[in-house]
């Protein structure tokens, strides 16, 4: 089963900015690395870096990346030598699960979208090479 990992910390400052961003729906780029297992069954998708970006719809029920925040978190993760490990938004009025729009650009974002619902939950879920999407199980860790 693929994995996303993600550290404690991390999610303390995408819960932060959940709030401050709140009515509003609060994106994020996550930078990491993937590892594929040797037989190539499974993915792991580490997140290295939380790349915080604003949501230019000003929406409760969408948000859009603009293009100078994705130009800068894209230079950021080159620089880096970091990829794009997901992409983090927050539903603050409802579950954490992807919503119609999130389900058609899901299929034109191959990784990982990681949703914070307004009851606290937060899902990872990824398309499944054009057969809807499936869930992902999301670790939490320490640092280090
Ligand atoms: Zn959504």
């Amino acid at each position: 089963m693929d994995s996303v990992i993600i550290t404690y910390e991390q999610l303390s400052a995408l819960r932060r900015l959940a709030d401050r961003t709140y009515p509003h729906e609060a994106c994020a780029l996550l930078a990491g690395s993937i590892e594929v297992d040797v037989d190539r069954s499974s993915s792991t998708y580490r997140v290295r870096q939380v790349i915080e970006v604003d949501n230019v719809d000003r929406s409760s029920v969408s948000f859009s990346i603009g293009e100078d925040d994705l130009l800068r978190a894209y230079d950021l993760m080159s620089s880096n030598g970091l990829e794009l490990v997901g992409i983090f938004h927050t539903h603050p009025f409802s579950n954490a699960y992807p919503s119609g729009k999130d389900l058609k650009y899901m299929q034109i974002n191959p990784v990982p979208w990681i949703i914070l619902g307004g009851e606290g939950n937060m899902r990872a879920f990824i398309t499944d090479e054009g057969k809807g999407v499936k869930e992902l199980r999301l670790l939490l860790v320490s640092a280090g």
